[in-house]
């Protein structure tokens, strides 16, 4: 497992002038510490109270507010006055290192526009600008660069370096360097890496020619105008380096192939797009703009909160960072501050989303493998070597045995001469032979002819020896071709056999070596095909684990979805529960007040019902006795019976008379209230009632009411 680390966060403090001033080298600054220590804060009037570059603390103060300031903490921090070469040395110089060991390495600049990003990354837009002023990636390159030839010089290690630019406006990837691939996509290989489809790759050898390609790109560039910065770009531009490291085999040892990347990014400005005041097309423009910038923010801030779904998806930047931003890669963001204080809550935000992304854990591995491929390469020019000595053993061999041919032609002619002079020799023998026996014949006949056959035999000698010194011409030359002949096919013979014995040995050598290479190359498909199993079963499981994330989310936002309604459910709940608390405070004060009504009035049934019969039977009486007083008393008389009657009634209707009439029967509680005033509590009993007789009792009895 790779070990953690988290992204290392600097941050730069853009001279509040620097048009006028420039980077400068500051007294003492890049001796002792890795960072350079500003001569001045140059923010005198902006919000950075404290800006410790050796401690790496800075402190930011709203202009105008109390209290100690909010204190952000980074892995560097690189004053107005650092120069551009301490800040390669200090925030990119180890993560270039890193992709030259076989690392990824990510470096990206952040903050509002006019910050610096463009500056610290590319250095300024004049061609005239001195070489101490180029940034961050054209310093990286030629620090690449360097180190290719020093590897390959003294460690005959072969490396080789390609070069990519691209661009994300509007959601819209574009390949600098092929401006016609527009639109491209970001896809991500079997094995995890992220690339970007059909993205050009220009091999570099040189500086300049970087140079030339990052000055080519920079053309195509779609730029805005803005309200800060009249040249600021409100695209992502990203310089994508690939790197392939081919180590030798040395001993026993095969060949490493690393490969590794360097994404360099100089960000948008991240103001709101309505503090930069430009006035886009249309309102999606703005909204795509923007898109990239907050997906970024939205990824940093859920790898800071370790959250289990990260949502890179959401806009191409972060797709191409993916690895950048919590994966296989070393990862550096130099974030750039304005100073002044008119921009402060844009450095305040900048501040935060350093802070969230300092938390980032990131874990780079090294990316080797077997060379295969050159091993492959290099079996096959081996082969390739020995079947061409082979070839030049066979074409002497052929040359060789013309020159025997030639050699034998050579000797059959010699031969054939030799014969030829031998016949000729012969038939001039027999021609002297007959001549010197004619001469014989005829040598008695005269002295002149004895003088004739004296000269013809000096004639004769003179032939002979003439023949003799011929043949032995002749001879000579038979043994000397003959010598050289022999000398010939003796030399052709060692020559046949050294071949032979050299072929020998090749064929030897070669067999063996063809048996490595095959044993090597049974291996290498051997793993080629583990390789592509495992990388099925790994696609397999990747689907497997897609379709699981995929149910996981949408059980999440299912999940999610309940405890909403749950929540609102819950509000709606606590809403009654007030309600009813209430309601219920209510009712209870209701209920103790009529609970001590209730003990204040409270008289039982039993009493109330003897009570009713007491009233009935008495009400009976009296009107028994009311009826008989009328009939009995004389006309004359019936006035003052009225008035008798009256009386009785007065009587009755008054309840203490009632009360002290009925025995005391009527207890504590039970009010009997004259007139209608008390109908709602108590008994009532109305005299025109009791006059009317029955029906008259039965209406009184149900205007009778207890109350509790
Ligand atoms: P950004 O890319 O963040 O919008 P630039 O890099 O274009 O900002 O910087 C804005 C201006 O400030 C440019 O003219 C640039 O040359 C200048 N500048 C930025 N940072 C520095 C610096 N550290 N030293 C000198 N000039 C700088
Ligand atoms: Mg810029």
């Amino acid at each position: 497992m790779a070990p953690s680390d988290t992204v290392k966060v600097f941050a730069r403090l853009r001279p509040s002038n620097p048009e006028a001033d420039g980077p400068e080298d500051v007294e003492g600054g890049g001796g002792g510490g890795t960072f350079l220590t500003p001569a001045a804060l140059e923010d005198s009037d902006g919000c950075f109270q404290a800006f410790d570059c050796t401690s790496g603390e800075l402190v930011y103060q709203k202009p105008g507010d109390g209290g100690d300031g909010m204190t952000f903490r980074f892995d560097g921090l690189f004053g107005a006055g650092a120069t551009q070469g301490e800040v390669y040395q200090g925030a990119a110089r180890t993560i270039v290192d890193g992709v030259l060991q076989g690392y990824n390495g990510a470096i990206l600049a952040y903050g509002q526009t006019g910050s610096g990003k463009t500056f610290s990354m590319r250095g300024p837009e004049a061609s005239t600008a001195p070489e101490s002023e180029i940034g961050a990636i054209p310093r990286a390159l030629s620090h690449l660069l360097e180190e290719r030839e020093r590897l390959s010089k003294e460690e005959n290690v072969d490396v080789s370096l390609c070069v990519s630019y691209l661009q994300i406006y509007c959601e819209i990837l574009q390949d600098l360097l092929a401006p016609a691939s527009t639109n491209l996509s970001v896809r991500e290989a079997t094995d995890g890496r992220v690339y970007v489809q059909g993205l050009s790759r220009v091999p570099v050898h040189s500086i300049n020619q970087c140079m030339e390609i990052l000055r080519e790109g920079d053309n195509h560039r779609t730029v805005a105008f803005t309200n800060l910065n009249a040249a600021s770009s409100r695209s992502h531009a990203a310089v994508i380096v690939h790197l392939e490291r081919r180590e030798p085999t040395v001993g026993g040892e095969r060949g490493m192939l690393v490969t590794s990347t360097l994404t360099m990014v100089d960000l948008a400005g991240s103001e709101r797009v309505k503090r930069s005041g430009v006035q886009y097309q249309k309102l999606e423009e703005s909204k795509a703009i923007n898109l990239s910038l907050s997906s970024l923010g939205n990824c940093v801030s859920a790898l800071a909160h370790e959250r289990s779904h990260i949502p890179y998806r959401d806009s191409k930047l972060t797709r191409l960072l993916s690895q950048s931003l919590g994966g296989n890669a070393r990862t550096a963001i130099l974030v750039t501050l304005s100073p002044g204080n008119d921009l402060t809550s844009e450095n305040l935000s900048t501040l935060r989303f350093a802070q969230r992304a300092s938390r980032v854990k990131v874990s780079a591995v090294r990316n080797e493998t077997v060379d295969y491929a050159t091993l492959y390469q290099k079996a096959q020019a081996e082969v390739d070597r020995k079947d061409d000595s082979i070839h030049a053993l066979e074409l002497e061999v052929a040359k060789l045995k013309s020159q025997l041919t030639e050699c034998k032609a050579e000797r059959d002619a010699a031969v054939d001469k030799k014969t030829a002079a031998e016949a000729k020799f012969q038939s001039a023998e027999a021609g002297y032979a007959a001549s010197l026996n004619a001469l014989q014949q005829t040598s008695g006949e005269d002295a002149d002819g004895s003088r004739a056959v004296a000269a013809i035999e000096s004639v004769n000698e003179k032939w002979r020896s003439e023949i003799d010194t011929l043949q032995k011409q002749h001879e000579a030359q038979l043994a000397e071709l003959r010598q050289r002949m022999e000398k010939q096919i003796h030399a052709y013979k060692s020559a046949a056999a050294e071949a032979s014995q050299e072929h020998a040995v090749a064929e030897g050598e070669l067999t063996h070596e063809r048996e490595g290479y095959l044993e090597t190359l049974t291996k290498y498909r051997e793993c080629r095909e583990q390789l592509q199993q495992s990388e099925k079963e790994s696609a397999a499981r990747i689907s497997e684990l897609l379709v699981e994330k995929a149910d996981y989310e949408a059980k999440e936002a299912e999940l999610v979805e309940a405890l909403e309604s749950a929540r609102k459910t819950a509000d709606i709940s606590l809403g009654k529960a007030s309600d009813m608390a209430e309601r219920v405070e209510s009712l209870e004060s209701v209920h103790r007040e009529q609970a001590s009504q209730i003990s204040r009035d409270y008289v039982s049934r039993e009493h109330v019902e003897a009570m009713e019969r007491l009233f009935k039977e008495t009400v009976e009486r009296l009107t028994n006795r009311l009826e008989q007083l009328e009939e009995n008393v004389p006309d004359r008389q019936r006035g003052r019976g009225s008035e008798g009657t009256r009386k009785i009634l007065s009587s009755i209707e008054d309840p203490r008379a009632a009360a002290g009439g009925a025995g005391g029967g009527i207890r504590r509680g039970v009010r009997v209230e004259p007139g209608g005033g008390g109908a709602a509590r108590g008994i009532r009993i109305e005299p025109g009632r009791l006059r009317a007789g029955g029906g008259g009792r039965g209406a009184g009895a149900a205007d009778r009411r207890r109350n509790f």
